[in-house]
């Protein structure tokens, strides 16, 4: 009996910076370095204090990562997509995956999407561009049409821990597959850390495709070094051929 070589794809913030989001999360990230943006996404302040509820809607309708497009590495993982069974495991909130092409139900996000705003009451989701509508509109915090709660972005915020039910799906995806690919992510924070080692531990064969090095260089069969969109669609085409 044959069966198809089933990949799991990790991405982190280094597929998404060729598309203008700089990496915000990671260990070198913006959050990191300053401390006045870190409590705009920490969801203790941010729960409590109508004024950082303020200034985090100005900081994303400044941002303007909704009108980000998908890149040559987005787009190389839905042309791998149609070739073998893909699953995209993405540390990012940008949801360029899905824009690229990849249905829903491929990719899991470990930390939500930025393009969803949730009621922290009633937790009911709607859009961000609405959101971002009644600000543009002059509301300086917009609270949730249905029960007046507070809105905040469907990310995991720090402070926040991550959904368990995506969180085991991306586990159960690690454990599966039989190559596991790790793009753009310096694989030093959970729980992209553990994804690898639950992968290799499964007998996966390990590509990693990253600028800098990582804690997991050693494990890996083959490290990439060259620039995501073009080390991407490189690397899609042979395991095409
Ligand atoms: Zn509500």
């Amino acid at each position: 009996m044959t069966r198809r070589t089933l990949v799991a794809a990790l991405t982190g913030a280094g597929i998404s910076t060729d598309s203008g989001i700089p990496d915000y999360r990671g260990p070198q990230g913006l959050w990191q370095r300053d401390p006045q943006a870190q409590q705009l996404v920490t969801i203790g302040p941010y729960r409590a204090d109508p004024d950082v509820r303020r200034r985090a809607w100005l900081m994303r309708r400044d941002a303007g990562a909704l009108a980000a497009e998908p890149n040559a590495g987005h787009r190389a993982l839905v042309d791998l997509a149609h070739t073998l069974p893909v699953r995209v495991l993405t540390q990012n909130v940008d949801g360029l995956h899905q824009l690229a092409g990849l249905p829903a139900r491929k990719v899991l996000e470990l930390h939500g999407t930025a393009r969803e705003v949730q009621c922290l009451r009633c937790h009911r989701r709607t859009t961000m561009a609405a959101a971002l509508d009644r600000v543009a509109a002059g509301e300086p915090d917009p609270a949730c049409l249905d029960c007046g709660g507070v809105l905040k972005p469907a990310t995991v915020m720090f402070g926040e821990a991550l959904d368990p039910v995506v969180l085991d799906q991306a586990r159960t995806v690690a454990q599966a597959c039989d190559l596991f690919l790790a793009i753009g992510s310096t694989l030093q924070v959970h729980p992209a850390a553990g994804l690898v080692e639950t992968a290799v531990e499964g007998g996966a064969r390990l590509i990693i495709v990253n600028a800098e090095p990582t804690p997991y260089d050693e494990l890996a069969d083959e490290i990439l070094r060259d620039p995501i969109s073009t080390a991407l669609p490189a690397l899609v085409h042979r395991l095409r051929a």
